[in-house]
């Protein structure tokens, strides 16, 4: 039985899948294996599988936080959206969530039942694993406020781990140095509060993200974390490289810290190319190491 036949015997399996359908950057070469693991006894059979046959694999949420190269990745992507997106809210604002629900469906939800502290996430277009993975944040708040535990498939086994091992800080989290980790699930305390206010504050927030962030082209969100000494935004617009091009990638002209796929041409070199580039002078003209917040998956080091 080759390979492709025994992964099918757990997941949905689609073969040189074409890695710019799966992310928001609409960018990426093709893979050898995009899986979908029918249930959780499946998903641990997969990862055992790849492991086994010396795969390399990472987990996808909605690709909304990273840049994927142009090659075709010799590997598989494990994507959890379509089969562990179920969650379960109590009144009392404990919710459980699995690691594919996206976390603005999520926002909606826990919102529509009067329940405050996903108001930062409604309008994050990531799933609940990704958020986590990257301890996703806006307005002062992140995933961190809100998590309690979470679940995690590492090691052959299926463990809870509390807050405190998460090691959570701006835009980071443990996982972001545990690669092989599968993140499966989260518990979160959220508190009740008037559904008519925190619905006026999502939307009130909807409205500046539209203002403010070309939501209508292809992008990742901000690609660089802000500096302690001012945003990444400030400093890009101070070298003055607002709506400058390479390729098909552009910094955005409604906000500098995002670079954005015009007209569906950029390549991922485009992009990297247009980081490297702010990189090089941010240190030079600042004295400033920028640190990339979008992910680079399938870059040869
Ligand atoms: C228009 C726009 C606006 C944005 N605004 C914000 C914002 O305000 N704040 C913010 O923080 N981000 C923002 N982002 C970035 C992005 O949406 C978030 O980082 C989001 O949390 C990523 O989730 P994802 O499911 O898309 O993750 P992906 O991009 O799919 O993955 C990100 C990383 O997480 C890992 N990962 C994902 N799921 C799992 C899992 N189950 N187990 C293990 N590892 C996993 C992946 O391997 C990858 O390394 C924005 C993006 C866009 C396009």
């Amino acid at each position: 039985m080759d390979i492709l036949n025994r992964l099918e015997t757990y997941a949905k399996v689609l073969s040189q899948e074409p890695m710019r359908k799966h992310t928001t950057y609409h960018i990426g070469g093709n893979v050898d294996y995009y899986i979908y693991p029918n249930d959780i006894l499946a998903l641990m059979n997969v990862v055992d599988l790849l492991k086994e046959q010396q795969i390399p694999f990472h987990v996808l949420g909605r690709g909304s936080n990273v840049l994927f190269g142009d090659e075709p990745y010799h590997g598989a992507i494990i994507n959890l959206d379509k089969t562990f997106n179920d969650y379960y809210i109590e009144e009392n604002g404990k919710v459980t969530v699995q690691a594919g629900c996206s976390i603005i469906n999520l926002a909606v939800e826990t919102a529509k039942r009067g329940l405050s502290g996903l108001e930062f996430a409604s309008g994050i277009p990531g799933s609940v694993g990704g958020a986590l993975f990257m301890n996703a944040g806006a307005y002062k708040s992140d995933m961190s406020a809100v998590v309690t535990e979470v679940c995690v498939y590492k090691d052959n086994s299926i463990v809870w781990l509390s807050k405190e091992q998460l090691e959570f800080a701006y835009r980071h989290s443990i996982f972001q140095k545990q690669r092989d980790w599968v993140i499966l699930a989260c518990r979160m305390q959220l508190k009740p509060a008037n559904v008519y206010e925190i619905q006026a504050l999502i939307e009130s927030r909807r409205q500046r993200r539209i203002a403010s962030q070309p939501l209508d082209k292809p992008c990742a969100g901000s690609v660089f974390r802000n500096p302690k000494q001012m945003p990444a935004w400030k400093i890009i617009d101070e070298m003055g490289y607002r709506g400058y091009q390479i390729g098909g990638a552009r910094i955005s002209d409604k906000h500098s810290n995002f670079i954005v796929n015009e007209n569906d041409q950029a390549t991922a070199h485009d992009v990297m190319a247009l980081i490297e580039m702010i990189k090089t002078q941010a240190k030079k003209e600042f004295d400033i190491d920028l640190i990339t917040e979008v992910e680079q998956l399938n870059w040869k080091k």
